[in-house]
């Protein structure tokens, strides 16, 4: 029978970019080991071999196009949706993939990427007014319905002709088939921001 290193072997000869992941920290699965591969690629005689090899460890298969790796904690997160109400659960931060517990270790730099720009926003449940922002107005949507049109952009603007030097950040705390809401958050100037750097 196939042991799970000859078989990663096969599968990289096989063209299937196979991949193990020790554990995977994407939320609603069990944290265990994930081999990853583009299982078309397996040519038939062989499936079953492939098949009692996987059953015999302890991996889950998954598409190695649907997944990839945290680099702080070397989990597996996923890449693409499930289903509608399905959120990324990690972030790019300085070109490095971060799920979102190993966000918590350096929340000071997520901030600093939230605050950075209006085309990105938290989609991991941070709670901004704990520390230190105020919230604006209600909740905004952008979707597909009549009267979703509600932009980033357009809060950000609106709030800076309150305070100019303010730093918005933007959460999304759930997403629609057709549409997502979010929310706006702000510090009203440099030195709120470095408050709130400091003590995140
Ligand atoms: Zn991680």
């Amino acid at each position: 029978m196939l042991n799970i290193n000859k078989l990663l072997d096969k599968l990289e000869a096989w063209g299937c970019y196979p991949e193990v992941y020790d554990g995977c920290i994407e939320p609603g699965y069990d944290d265990g080991p994930i081999i990853a591969a583009n299982w078309n690629h397996v040519p038939k005689s062989l499936q079953r071999a492939m098949d009692n090899a996987i059953d015999a460890s302890d991996l889950e298969c998954e598409w190695s196009d649907e997944w990839t790796l945290c680099g702080g904690c070397n989990k597996a997160v996923r890449t693409s949706p499930t289903s509608y109400g399905w959120m990324q659960s990690y972030v790019i931060l300085n070109g490095e993939t971060v799920c979102h517990k190993c966000v918590q270790d350096d929340v000071p730099e997520y901030l600093e990427h939230l605050g950075g720009g209006d085309n990105v926003a938290d989609l991991f449940g941070m709670d901004f007014e704990e520390m230190g922002f105020e919230r604006w107005n209600g909740r905004y949507e952008n979707g597909w319905y009549p009267g979703q049109n509600d932009t980033p952009w357009e809060v950000t603007k609106k709030i800076q002709e309150k305070y100019p030097d303010a730093v918005v950040v933007f959460k999304v705390p759930s997403v629609g088939q057709f549409d997502l809401y979010f929310e706006a958050y702000y510090v009203k100037d440099a030195e709120a921001w470095e408050n709130v750097l400091e003590s995140a």
